[in-house]
Order: C-alpha cells, then structure tokens, then sequence
C-alpha cells in the first residue's frame, strides 16, 4: 500500500498513520518529522526551513520534495509506505506522481480525514509532543500515563512552537489556500477515499480501515 494522508492540521493524520503503521507494518514518513530532525541538527535544509515552520508558511515545495523524495528512495519502502504531511500542494501531488511513475511503483491511495473546525482547534492547542522521539499526546484525548513524560521513551513533552493559537490560525489559513485543491487533484484521478476523522481514535481507525477497503483488527 501506497498510502497518502490528507487532512487539515490536527485532523489526527499522525495519530492515524501510527496506527495505520502498525497494523499493516509500513514504514511511515511524515514531512514535518523530516523538517523537525532536520532543523534539530541545524543542516542547511533546516536552516532554510526554520523561519517558515516557525510562522505556519509552507516550505518551499524544493526543500521539502526533495527530502521526501530522498526517504523514499530507502529500500524500506519498497513494500509501501505512509506519507503523513506531505503532498501539501498540488505541485508536491504532480512531483511525487512523476517520481513514482518513473520508479515504476504504482499510484498512491489517498485517504482524507474530514474533521470540524472547532474540533481541529481543540486538537492543536492541547497537543503536547515528546521532545526525543516526536510521539504525539493530547492533554485531554490522549494523555501520557505519566504527566509531562512520553510513553515510549520518557522524554519530556512539550507543545510545539507552531502550535500556538495565533500561527494555528494562519496554518488552517494556509491549508484551506494550499493543501484543500490537492483533494481535487486526486479526486479527479480515481485515487481519494474520505473517512470521518471525528471522535474517538479507536472509532476513527476503524472508519479508516473500512475506507480503505480492510477489515477491523
Ligand atoms: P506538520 O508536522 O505536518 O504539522 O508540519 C509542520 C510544519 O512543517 C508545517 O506547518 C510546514 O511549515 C512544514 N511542512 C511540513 N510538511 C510540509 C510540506 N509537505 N510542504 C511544505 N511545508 C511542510
């Protein structure tokens, strides 16, 4: 599976392709993971990627096709692979078509998870991330086991600096301009599924499987 997620900021694309990753194995690769390690170890692609993640702009589709290209040109995903935050214009859908058409590997499944505004908000500002390993929790919808600690790792949380009321609303701004056409973009080319991202998770991924056309684990 060749699986594309589509969905606005906090529509639970991260939270889902976790899951999704688990239950079929796939190697799961979100753009915004890409850009975070990249800036972390300050590379030059960091460096020119840092003043727009910190104002919620788009990368330049440049940067951000080209590291997504270069991950996956790493043999793990060659069985298939979950873009979570990446095609994000319509330019980025037509770079990744000719990129896997050139590699003879097939269309993608795009999967698009519908979520209310108001929801999406709630989402976002509640959100906390573990600075070491990037997993995702939610103070209310999914809280650590430990208060402030990651699950997984033990590293701190944090909220994320693109997380504050103010750049959440220029990010949803920017998604409704940029990312909504590249619904229509797969749309007209057979490949959209639609599935309700709201609720709870459990409920969600079940929805999710079933747009996908697999059953429940
Ligand atoms: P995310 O973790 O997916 O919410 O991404 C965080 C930020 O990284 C976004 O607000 C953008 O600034 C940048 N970003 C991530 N993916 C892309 C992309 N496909 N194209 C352009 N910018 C991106």
């Amino acid at each position: 599976m060749q699986l594309v997620l589509l969905g606005a900021p906090g529509a639970g694309k991260g939270t889902q392709g976790e899951l999704l990753e688990r239950e079929f194995s796939l190697v799961r690769i979100a753009s915004g993971d890409l850009l975070r390690s990249a800036m972390a170890a300050d590379t030059q692609l960091g460096r020119q990627a840092k003043g727009f993640v910190a104002q919620g702009e788009l990368v330049p589709d440049e940067l951000v096709t080209e590291l997504v290209k270069e991950r996956l040109q790493a043999p793990d995903t060659r069985r298939g692979f979950i873009l979570d935050g990446f095609p994000r214009t319509v330019t980025q859908a037509q770079s990744l078509d000719e990129f896997l058409t050139a590699a003879k590997r097939g269309a993608v499944t795009a999967l698009y998870l519908e979520v209310k505004e108001a929801i999406l908000l709630k989402r976002l500002t509640g959100r906390r991330i573990c600075s070491k390993c990037g997993a995702s929790f939610h103070l209310s919808g999914r809280p650590p086991k430990q208060e402030g600690l990651c699950d997984t790792c033990g590293g701190e949380l944090v909220q994320r600096p693109d997380d504050t009321k103010e750049v959440i609303r220029h990010r949803l701004e920017v998604y409704r301009r940029e990312t909504e056409p590249v619904l229509a973009y797969y749309e007209a080319r057979g490949l959209l599924r639609r599935a309700d991202g709201n609720g709870d998770l459990q409920d969600i991924f079940a929805r999710v499987l079933a747009a996908l056309g697999e059953d429940e684990p």
